[in-house]
């Protein structure tokens, strides 16, 4: 597991860090090694949610969410996104490439995994498909986040 998501994994909401380790380990060892999984984001802060939020509305740039500072699993912990870096330099996105050629797309492994755990992939949402993302479904409603208290390091108390 590359440093980059070791140190993502480590700003998770604590009730999921242990788990999210876990499913990237399997990932990797399922990918067979020319493919690995490496997180590009994990939690958001509220500020950086709503400078996102600004592109292609207040600053310029193509729209990237759907949401303001609150209004992400991101902002809470609770949500990933992937990519996979080939041969240890070269990130994809590519959804439905087989580097491991055992017949089934190297993501499409990381989604089974991860579903397996509880994680819901953005690649099955009806509109505005997000494919890198991944989010733990206990948790993936912000309203309901929104409402609970914080502990001293900002994470919603469950
Ligand atoms: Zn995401």
């Amino acid at each position: 597991m590359d440093k980059y998501t070791k140190q993502r994994i480590q700003k998770l909401h604590p009730s999921v860090r242990d788990e999210v380790y876990k499913i990237i380990e399997e990932c990797n060892i399922s990918l067979t090694g020319k493919a690995k999984i490496r997180i590009t984001q994990g939690l958001r802060t509220f500020e950086e949610q709503d400078e996102l939020y600004a592109l292609g509305r207040t600053k310029p740039g193509k729209k990237v969410t759907n949401g303001n500072a609150g209004k992400s699993i991101h902002n809470y912990g609770f949500a990933v996104d992937i990519c996979l870096i080939i041969d240890d330099k070269i990130a994809s996105w590519d959804t439905v490439k087989d580097w491991d050629n055992d017949t089934i797309a190297d993501w499409y492994e990381c989604v089974k995994i991860f579903a397996k755990y509880g994680w819901n992939w953005g690649g099955n949402w009806k509109n505005f498909k997000d494919l890198p993302h991944f989010e733990k479904k206990e948790y993936n409603n912000w309203r309901k986040l929104s409402k609970l208290k914080k502990d001293k390091n900002d994470y919603v108390i469950l």
